[in-house]
């Protein structure tokens, strides 16, 4: 073995700029990052060959001071922080001091800027460990960074690079997410030299949703309420998508904490809880949380691209989000449910075969293009014994058996997602269970098509197992693996193997009778059980409602 020897400094550079700059969007993240930071009110990223060849940003926010310049360039430099304590009470977006350092430890880079009182700009070129002195140039207010040859000096990184295509893409998409939290702020992107977009600085949210969201998928955002918003420190705002709207996967659900744009499992798990059986089975919500909190409440200084936070009081500002995701679908529920309007819905006409005349036409409406026919509008009166929906029609009453009910729209997405073979949800906090020898048996023969079900199951020692997820739609209800299995080891109720461990599955991940609903609950489990396949029996065939028509009513009062 060689001997051990200290590393060179433009070795150190590179191995810590690794860290910072992934690839061209890491750039552009640290640049719009200070440009923001300095109080911009204009922000131009222009981009060459996917940001490879060149990436420029130009800002005109209040500029660095010529003797500043140098300092700039250095690795652990920053004007945002100055004391370590000050790490507790972040305000801006930087304050490792490391952006430009590495920028320049992996590219070219050129600093350009002058401050509102000076006469002239300087400017200073930087590369690896070395930095040209610092000189007079002419420039407008503001800072203009230019960074070439990505990677030249690290071709490893270069290789690992996607196309330039695929690499302007993430940039485009980074940036036009990021200008959320930006309204007043106009970002423009060119690529190649031309125009990708330009976001002009707005006063209405609305219009950057659109342009992130699309204009139809925008259309269909709720703002967050204020009122249920309120937590105990800090506030969330946001918006978020109406039941009904969804994705198939999560990547819209965006964060920002304190004006950074995140990811956080933690956020992820409070979306699921928040929408509960809002969401559409197997589907998922889309929208953006702001989340504005006492600095000292946030610890962004735990991964180096800043792209998780740790946040103090966790579980506070889980259920925060939580409650004011539920509070604002249950007024928009409401809200919807009262207004004269009456709703469409957006899903595929049903298909009732089998069903009785009568039921037939409960959901005839249903038939056509659904966003021209209303729905017939079902009314939740009340539950009846905890166990069963009782709902009118305005011309009959219809009892739902709110477990069978249930248990058919989950089967039908579980049955659905086997198909595409979709993710689960993943629990918060996974499930230990204990099972007998029958029962391990029997879980080892389910457990592929369990797993293809969307279940998440995993052996922790013997007769041990660990639910790390279930089907997707469910994360707020804890599944009964005990009951699952007694299903399984019992009487078959089903003839195909695979049908009744779906079946089962979707018996186990369900409202139970006994379980109180309230109307916006109710509400949401008739109106999937509306646009399911098959509505009228669960998958082991039991009815899940009957309705009594006014000629039922009338023979009962001797009227007929
Ligand atoms: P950090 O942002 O963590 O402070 P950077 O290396 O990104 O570290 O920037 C170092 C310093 O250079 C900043 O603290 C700031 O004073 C200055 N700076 C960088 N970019 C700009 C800019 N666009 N406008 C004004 N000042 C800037
Ligand atoms: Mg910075």
């Amino acid at each position: 073995m060689p001997d051990i020897h200290l590393l060179d400094a433009v070795t150190i550079g590179q191995i810590a700029a690794g860290e910072i700059i992934e690839r061209p969007q890491s750039v552009v993240k640290e640049l719009v990052e200070n440009a923001v930071d300095a109080g911009a009110a204009r922000v131009t990223v222009i981009v060459e060959r996917g940001g490879v060849e060149r990436i420029e940003v130009i800002d005109d926010g209040e500029g660095i001071a010529p003797d500043q310049l140098p300092l700039a360039v250095r690795r652990h430099a920053t004007s945002k922080l100055s004391i370590a304590s000050d790490l507790e009470s972040v305000a801006t977006l930087g304050f490792r001091g490391e952006g430009l350092a590495s920028i320049a430890a992996v590219a070219n880079v050129q600093v350009l800027s002058r401050t509102p009182e000076a006469e002239f700009g300087s400017k200073v070129i930087a590369h690896g460990e070395r930095a040209s002195a610092v000189e007079p140039a002419a420039s407008p207010r503001g800072t203009h960074i230019v960074a070439t040859e990505l990677f030249a000096n690290v071709p490893v990184r270069r290789e690992y690079l996607k196309s330039a295509s695929a690499e302007f893409t993430r940039i485009s998409a980074w940036l036009s997410m990021f200008a959320l939290a930006y309204p007043h702020v106009t970002f423009t992107l060119r690529h190649d030299g031309a125009d990708v977009w330009v976001m002009p600085s707005t006063g209405d949210e609305r219009e950057r949703l659109a342009m992130v969201f699309g204009r139809e998928a925008a259309s269909a955002l709720i703002p967050l309420e204020d009122d249920a918003a309120r937590m105990l420190d800090g506030r969330v705002r946001g918006f978020i998508s109406s039941p009904g709207s969804d994705r198939g996967d999560r990547r819209m659900q965006l964060l920002f904490v304190n004006g950074r744009l995140l990811r956080s499992t933690l956020m992820a798990g409070a979306w699921t809880a928040g929408y509960s059986t809002f969401a559409m089975v197997g589907r998922h919500p889309y929208g953006v949380l702001f989340l504005d909190l006492p600095p000292e409440h946030v610890d962004p200084n735990v991964h180096p691209t800043k792209s998780d936070v740790r946040l103090r009081f966790n579980n506070q500002v889980f259920d925060a989000v939580r409650r004011a995701i539920s509070a604002t679908l249950r007024n928009h529920a409401t809200a919807r449910f009262t207004s004269a309007t009456g709703s469409t819905v957006s899903f595929a006409p049903p298909g009732i075969e089998g069903a009785p005349a009568h039921v037939q036409s409960l959901f005839a409406d249903g038939v056509g293009d659904p966003d021209e026919v209303p729905r017939h509008r079902l009314r939740v009166l009340s539950q009846l014994h905890r166990t069963y929906i009782l709902a009118s029609d305005g011309d009959g009453l219809l009892l739902v058996d709110q477990h069978a009910a249930h248990e058919r729209i989950a089967y039908e997405s579980i049955v659905e997602r086997a198909r595409e073979a979709a993710p689960s949800e993943p629990l918060l906090v996974p499930i230990v269970v204990e099972l007998d020898g029958v029962q391990s048996v029997a879980l080892e023969r389910a457990v592929e098509l369990l797993r293809e079900g969307g279940l998440e199951i995993e052996e922790f020692g013997e007769r041990t197992y660990r639910i790390l997820a279930t089907p997707a739609g469910y994360g707020a209800r804890p599944f009964d693996l005990q009951g699952f299995l007694d299903d399984l080891t019992g009487e078959p109720r089903i003839r195909d193997v695979r049908e009744r461990i779906w079946a089962s599955l979707a018996c186990h991940s369900v409202t139970t009778a006994g379980e109180t609903l309230d109307t916006s609950e109710m509400t949401t489990l008739v109106e999937r059980l509306q646009v399911c396949a098959n509505p009228m029996h669960c998958p082991h065939g039991r009815p899940t409602m009957v309705r009594l028509s006014p000629d039922d009513i009338g023979r009962m009062f001797k009227r007929i």
